[in-house]
């Protein structure tokens, strides 16, 4: 005798629909799957792999992804300076010496995570107990985090990293570098002039090497009308790591306490017993409320 099949356990259900096997499989499309069973099934590499839809949505991951794994990480400064400057020279040896120093003032360095200055001030943060992160691009050329990142992520898109230098930094700090550096020094310029973040910190370190650019803004920029007289206000030119630590330091208590920065001749050198040295246990435990609030977006990037 024929069963009822709303009986048989081989019956498939979606909502009000019911199918018996014998019709299921006499469907285009075989019998229905459920939608684990779609997601495990392997296919070919499907052509939306390569649609911009799709890219929306890793690019959406590696906000994810970038958001969960710095949202902890506490007061932090973003490096930024040459990917070509070899361990002994002076620009690598004096990125070192700020990693260090800003790690005992008891922040995170943040890089590029790549060679040159950014592995120097990575390296120097650990060397001061702090905690070294990395943000690291895809590149043409196979290129690996530096060996002293302890927090690292790689990026494929370029925006997606930079926001994650600014939105978890405290301060910039920028060393001698090519058009990399230059991008990401006028990019915070941008963000503080147009009120995109608040006036945080910006310490431009080598006054020889950043001489010609600045006087540049000035005499012709300015001249010109691009810029405002206030906007050459937005930077600090220091020489030396004491020196750039301890802008970094006045100036996120200025922007903390919503005060503008020092302008530059008044970023006297701190003298390295200032610098008081802090284990890397002792550096995380500051929250973000402590230091951060008013050097972040504005916003909240929300
Ligand atoms: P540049 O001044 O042209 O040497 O570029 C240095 C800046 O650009 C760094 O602060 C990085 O954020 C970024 N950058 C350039 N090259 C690399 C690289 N190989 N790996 C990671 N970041 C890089």
């Amino acid at each position: 005798m024929a069963r009822d099949p709303a009986d048989r356990p081989e019956t498939a259900r979606k909502g009000r629909v019911l199918l018996a096997p014998e019709a299921a499989e006499r469907l285009p499309g075989g019998p229905p799957r459920t939608e684990d069973q779609k997601l495990l099934r392997r296919t070919e590499r499907p052509a939306f792999l390569d649609s911009d839809p799709w890219r929306a949505l890793r690019i959406l991951a590696e906000f994810v992804e970038g958001f969960d794994a710095l949202a902890a990480i506490g007061p932090a400064v973003t490096v930024f300076g040459s990917a070509r400057a070899p361990e002994g020279e002076p620009t690598y040896e004096l990125a070192r010496a700020i990693g260090r120093g800003l790690a005992r003032a008891g922040f995170a360095v943040i890089t590029g995570g790549g060679p040159g200055v950014m592995e120097a001030a990575n390296r120097g943060c650990r060397e001061g107990g702090g905690l070294s992160i990395g943000l690291n691009i895809e590149l043409p050329h196979e290129q690996r985090l530096n060996p002293y990142v302890d927090l690292g992520i790689e990026f494929r898109y370029f925006f997606a990293r930079k926001t994650m230098f600014v939105k978890y930094a405290d301060a910039f700090v920028i060393l001698p570098g090519g058009f990399g550096t230059l991008d990401e020094l006028f990019e915070a310029l941008t963000l503080i002039q147009t009120h995109r973040i608040r006036h945080f910190p910006v310490v431009l370190v080598g006054r020889a090497y950043w001489a010609g650019l600045l006087d540049w803004l000035r005499d012709t920029l300015l001249a010109a009308g691009a810029i405002s007289p206030e906007d050459l206000d937005l930077y600090v030119v220091v020489d030396d790591a004491e020196a750039a630590v301890r802008a970094v330091v006045e100036g996120v208590a200025a922007s903390r306490s919503e005060v503008a920065p020092a302008s530059p001749s008044e970023v006297a050198p701190a003298s390295p017993s200032e610098v008081a040295p802090a284990s890397r246990s002792e550096v995380a435990p500051a929250s973000r409320s402590e230091v951060a609030p008013a050097a972040r977006s504005e916003d909240g990037g929300d």
